[in-house]
């Protein structure tokens, strides 16, 4: 089996059974992004311990390549800094966009075969952006105490 294959099967298998699908309740945020290009809609909830992304769920619909992108990029961030995340996500960009890094980014390399398809860039990086949008969500309001 080629790279090519394994990554093929990477995101049919993601896009048949999501991981992490669903919704987190009660959750510390959630965030809808949607994608109109496409109609790819989806909303992600989240829990936070202190700086820590302690669990995410995303739910929604969409065309295979956003759900198995959030699929796996749930995988990739339960469990990160805000700061792995926001690095993590710069990585996967650069990948997506034809511009691959050294850096192993696991299950998350098999998205690097959209930067074939411009198009597909934006479906592959909806949940990352309304990821995003959660995470600052969160942003605890200055407390003095
Ligand atoms: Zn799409």
């Amino acid at each position: 089996m080629d790279l090519k294959e394994l990554y093929r099967d990477v995101i049919l298998d993601h896009n048949r059974s999501p991981r992490n699908f669903g919704k987190l309740d009660p959750a510390d945020a959630m965030a809808v992004g949607r994608n109109p290009l496409c109609g790819d809609k989806l909303d992600v909830t989240l829990r936070m311990e202190g700086d820590r992304l302690a669990d995410v769920r995303f739910q929604g619909q969409g065309c295979a390549i956003s759900v198995a992108s959030a699929s796996l990029m749930s995988e990739a961030v339960k469990g990160r800094r805000r700061e792995e995340i926001e690095q993590l996500y710069q990585q996967v960009h650069a990948l997506m966009t034809g511009h691959p890094g050294s850096a192993d980014l696991g299950k998350l390399a098999a998205l690097g075969g959209v930067a074939e398809f411009p198009a597909r860039v934006k479906c592959a990086s909806l949940c990352w952006h309304t990821l995003n949008a959660a995470l600052n969500d969160t942003r605890a309001p200055v407390s003095t105490e």
